[in-house]
């Protein structure tokens, strides 16, 4: 197939990490017979230095064309002054808006080499497969903020359609899996929140009868993550209550460095870019973990091209190369690690 991805490499080790996703995504294309145009733009920090803006009109353009985008990171202390009125952060934001992301989807299948690197205990963690869908684009994030001189508010609304999109596509993704999908709300306090499990018990019941969905409570669900992780397969839930979940779901893989993320929306480009950020007391020296991002890339394959093969063989290869103890300094023993360049040709040599 022919498929045009815009790749973003952005700030700090962003520009390191995504380059080690592209070689791997021309050797899939080599390897599988595909045609990949892979153009990079500019995003972030470094478009602010281009171009005086986060997000050039020109990078928008090429992304809402495109089949699928790669971002690496935005963001740093360049750029952190909080007078400035532009900052890199504001790319990404304007970038899902543009593109109509409103699901962020988050896989978290630690692998048995790196179960030591995780603060959780290794016997709770062998076994651990389970998918966050996040909210994207509403609640109390996108809410009416106000300020007064002795008080502040932070409005969080939800539509009926917004919930019913995301859950609709929780529950297609629990289709593929295990067909169990938690529901997480504080339905007990919130009034968006009673919506929220209404619109999910509908859509559950009305067209995923094969899928069994649970509700739970968003200050339960945080301590069965860590305490019972293997109980869920797809947990799905709004935006602020998935910010902290997914942070806290991140820590069960034992470095940030290996978690990919995908941001779909109802047309078929999504947005792929590694959980962690630019990490710039990193940047620059060659030991950034790719996985993350090679994993992304693994999750183009599979969510905006439709190619389940290619995107298992990324995966396979990237656990065999965990497996067989090839680490950059995230997760290796002092003194045993290896760069960025190391990981990604063995990864390169396994897709061979
Ligand atoms: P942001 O605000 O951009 O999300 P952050 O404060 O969450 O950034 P990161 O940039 O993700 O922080 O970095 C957090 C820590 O994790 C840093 O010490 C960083 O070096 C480390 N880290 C992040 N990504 C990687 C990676 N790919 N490989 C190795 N270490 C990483
Ligand atoms: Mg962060």
């Amino acid at each position: 197939m022919r498929a045009d991805i815009v790749v973003l490499p952005g700030d700090g080790i962003g520009p390191e990490v995504t380059a080690a996703a592209v070689e791997v995504l021309r050797a899939v294309a080599a390897r599988y017979g595909h045609h990949f145009e892979l153009r990079e733009h500019a995003i972030g920090g470094a478009a602010i230095d281009a171009s005086g803006e986060p997000l050039p009109a020109a990078t928008l353009q090429a992304c809402q064309r495109a089949d699928a985008v790669l971002l690496g990171a935005v963001g740093g202390p360049k750029w952190s002054d909080p007078q400035a009125k532009v900052r890199p952060e504001q790319g990404l934001l304007a970038l899902r808006k543009g593109l109509g992301l409103y699901a962020n989807l988050r896989p978290v299948q630690p692998h048995a080499a790196t179960l030591g690197a995780s603060p959780i205990k290794p016997h709770l963690l062998a076994g651990v497969d389970l998918m966050v869908v996040r909210e994207l684009t509403g609640g109390i994030y996108f809410g009416r903020k106000q300020r007064s001189p002795d008080a502040a508010s932070d409005l969080c609304e939800y539509s009926v359609a917004e919930i019913e999109r995301v859950v609709r596509r929780a529950c297609e993704l629990a289709r593929g899996r295990r067909k169990h999908v938690v529901s997480v709300d504080k339905a007990n306090v919130l009034e968006t929140s009673r919506l929220w499990r209404e619109v999910a018990a509908k859509v559950a019941r009305e067209e995923f009868p094969d899928v069994t969905l649970e509700h739970q409570l968003v200050d339960s669900m945080a301590m069965h993550l860590i305490a019972k992780p293997r109980a869920f397969d797809v947990i799905v839930t709004e935006n602020m209550f998935g910010d902290i979940l997914t942070d806290e779901a991140s820590m069960l893989a034992g470095s940030l460095g290996l978690l990919p993320s995908a941001s779909l929306g109802e047309g078929k480009v999504g947005l792929y870019e590694p959980i962690h950020g630019s990490a710039p007391d990193i940047a620059g020296r060659g030991i950034a973990n790719p996985c993350g991002t090679i994993l992304s890339a693994a999750l183009l394959l599979r969510h905006s091209l439709g190619l389940e093969a290619e995107a298992e063989c990324v995966e396979r290869a990237v656990a065999a190369v965990l497996e067989a103890g090839t680490l950059t300094a995230d997760l290796a023993p002092a003194g045993r690690a290896a760069t960025t360049a190391e990981v990604t040709a063995a990864v390169l040599a396994q897709l061979e």
